[in-house]
């Protein structure tokens, strides 16, 4: 085989339907993304590669190679990239592998090469055989660019399937045994599972477990709670390109590192004059010419000698030779001559130096971070016009009940509405997951397994309220815990003492379940100490609960050996420090204390009972994301 004849064209066109809509070439994989590592593997099988890709294009041309775009309209299938690429061909065959295959054999050009001479065929194929059943794998081929002709017309006559163009054409199929190496990832699951930069296997929850001195699951300290959950969590790595203004409120999924200095130039710190620091004498006023203006965006394009000055905008380039800036309201102007005072300014006051803010090369944001409004505008100033954000993370949510009922329904003896569903609606909204909401379940084993089927299928965390308390129906429990690896906790901490947590799976499928109790306050306090942090690590954020000190306006009666939370009011005592005040009612089913507080106070396990003037940790609401 000649690798001369043979261009290599990568297919990274699709939707990514399976893996979330995100663009699969560019996931993180092996510690490089899915396409440099196919990329790596058919670079040294052929003389030269190109990608075809529909979104993200500059991402892809960021490797190097030429980056083609459909020419048929609509993600109309391989084929469509097929058609690119014979279309772009110079060379006498052109051999084409998925972005996300990236175990591709090392000599699949020349296996499939010799197939196709052999059998004299305008298309090779790999097959492979497993456990008895041949498959075939359409998208990795060797074809004559030839072909083309063929294929525009078969796609312009509407057809889009791999088959029925074969159907045209002389196709030769290549028998392949590794069939591992031809292993696609669809799913996120998989991504997780096969990346050998990866955590190599999700940990089981009694190996995390047993890093603790001394774990008792009927008496566990909130810290301890937090923290098997913390190490028991993995970020969905998906990483999504989006537009500037659509990674508000996303997490960055890589460092952004700045192309430019920032500012570009030197340039002028207020509205005066530029002038040489050398013509500043200490004891005399300086007297110097005006031979022009600097403008914000129009800089000033004549030469400045010594003894000479240019009227300058705050924002407009420094002149050549200039490297000061004196404020126009300190200085005095006789026709065309500006007058300065000996000691008004020191040579280089007022001038901001280009690089000053950011270097080109240095990160101008950390991955991990939550894209804020402030953030937004530095990328702007950046010229980055597109940001790596972590997918959006999916999460189902129901509540469990017979007693349930949904807004709209009478309210029978004994019934109460479902608010939970609401608070739960309310948090997640603020963490920006995308939401599947699946109203309520009734106690009964077959509504509760399905539930958590579909909800493990379609979501990579799930969050139910009640059924996990000891006098709840046994079978929510039971369900959880054949359904994959879930604890059952009861925690040290007021309100809110029984907590399912682990992970479940469900054809192919897995996600992280939350089962927070039921009371209404208890559902809150849980959401907030324990699964917004573990959300947050899957999104690939760092975001810590940000708690503050206050003073406590009254004494809080606290008995050690629990964690609790109570709902307060924040304000501000005379001298404009923070003091706080619990409100009245502090039962766990009381939602009204908790709509009244703007915070809640945290007393640790430790403590006991704080006295007036003592400060205490409080979790403020607002800014709570
Ligand atoms: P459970 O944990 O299922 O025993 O529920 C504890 C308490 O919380 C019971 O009084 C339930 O009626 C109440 N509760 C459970 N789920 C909800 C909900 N979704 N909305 C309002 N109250 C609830
Ligand atoms: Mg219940």
């Amino acid at each position: 085989m000649n690798k001369e004849s043979i261009s290599g064209l990568i297919l990274a066109g699709g939707r990514g339907t399976r893996m979330g809509h995100v663009d699969k070439g560019l996931q993180p994989f092996g510690g490089t993304t899915m396409a440099a590592q196919v990329l790596a593997r058919l670079a040294p099988q052929v003389a030269t590669v190109a990608i075809n890709a529909n979104r993200n294009l500059e991402a892809y041309a960021a490797y190097g190679v030429p980056v083609w775009p459909d020419d048929t309209p609509d993600y109309a299938g391989p084929l469509a990239g097929l058609q690119a690429g014979l279309r772009r061909c110079a060379t006498t065959y052109l051999l084409t592998a998925p972005c996300d295959s990236p175990f591709l054999p090392e000599d699949l050009a020349g296996r499939l090469h010799d197939g196709l001479c052999a059998a004299g065929a305008d298309l090779a194929v790999a097959v492979t055989e497993e456990d008895g059943r041949r498959q075939v794998h359409p998208v990795f081929c060797l074809l004559k660019a030839s072909l083309e002709p063929v294929l525009s017309a078969y796609l312009d006559g509407g057809g889009r399937r791999m088959d029925g163009w074969y159907g045209q054409i002389k196709v030769a199929e290549v028998v392949f045994d590794d069939a591992d190496a031809f292993r696609n990832i669809n799913t996120p699951d998989e991504l997780q599972r096969l990346d050998p930069a990866g955590s190599a296997a999700a940990p089981r929850l009694a190996d995390v477990v047993s890093c603790l001195s001394a774990y008792d699951p009927d008496a566990l300290p909130v810290r301890d709670a937090q923290r098997i959950i913390r190490e028991f969590v993995a970020p969905v790595r998906a990483v999504d390109m989006v537009a500037l203004r659509s990674a508000l409120g996303r997490v960055l999924a890589e460092d952004i590192v700045s192309p430019i200095d920032v500012p570009s130039h030197d340039n002028s710190a207020m509205d005066g004059y530029a002038l040489r620091g050398a013509d500043l004498p200490a004891d005399a006023p300086a007297r110097l010419r005006v031979v022009g203006t600097a403008f914000a965006g129009r800089a000033y394009g004549g030469a400045v000698a010594p003894g000479e000055c240019v009227r300058i905008m705050t924002g407009a380039v420094m002149p050549p030779g200039c490297d000061s800036v004196v404020p126009q309201e300190f200085v005095t102007t006789e026709d065309d001559v500006m007058v300065i005072a000996p000691g008004t300014i020191r040579a280089g006051d007022n001038r901001r130096l280009a690089g000053e803010d950011l270097k080109a090369g240095s990160p101008a944001l950390r991955r991990g971070k939550i894209v804020r409004p402030a953030d937004l505008g530095l990328l702007a100033s950046l010229g980055v016009a597109e940001v790596p954000v972590g997918r959006r993370l999916r999460v189902a949510f129901f509540s469990t009940g017979d007693e349930l009922r949904s807004i709209g329904q009478p309210l029978g003896e004994g019934c109460v509405y479902d608010s939970n569903r609401y608070t739960i609606y309310g948090m997640l909204q603020r963490l920006g997951c995308d939401l599947i909401d699946m109203g309520v379940v009734r106690d009964d084993p077959q509504a509760l397994e399905q539930a958590l089927r579909d909800a493990c299928e379609n979501a990579d965390a799930i969050i139910t309220s009640g059924g996990v308390s000891v006098g709840a129906a046994d079978y929510t429990k039971q369900i959880m815990a054949r359904l994959g690896d879930v604890t059952f906790w009861k925690i040290g901490m007021r309100p809110g003492r029984p907590l399912a947590f682990g992970r479940i799976h469900s054809n192919n499928r897995s996600a992280f379940l939350f089962g927070l109790p039921g009371n209404p306050v208890a559902v809150m306090v849980s959401f907030y100490f324990f699964a917004r942090d573990a959300l947050l690590r899957m999104m690939g954020a760092d975001a810590p609960l940000p708690l503050m000190r206050a003073r406590a306006a009254a004494t809080i009666r606290k008995k050690p050996g629990r964690t609790e939370y109570q709902r307060g009011i924040l304000t501000r005592d005379a001298d404009g420090q923070p003091v706080v005040a619990v409100t009245g009612a502090q039962g766990s089913g009381i939602l009204r204390s908790m709509s009244e507080a703007n915070c809640m106070v945290v007393l640790h396990d430790e403590q006991g009972t704080v006295q007036a003037g003592d400060a205490v940790d409080v979790l403020l609401f607002d800014g709570l994301i």
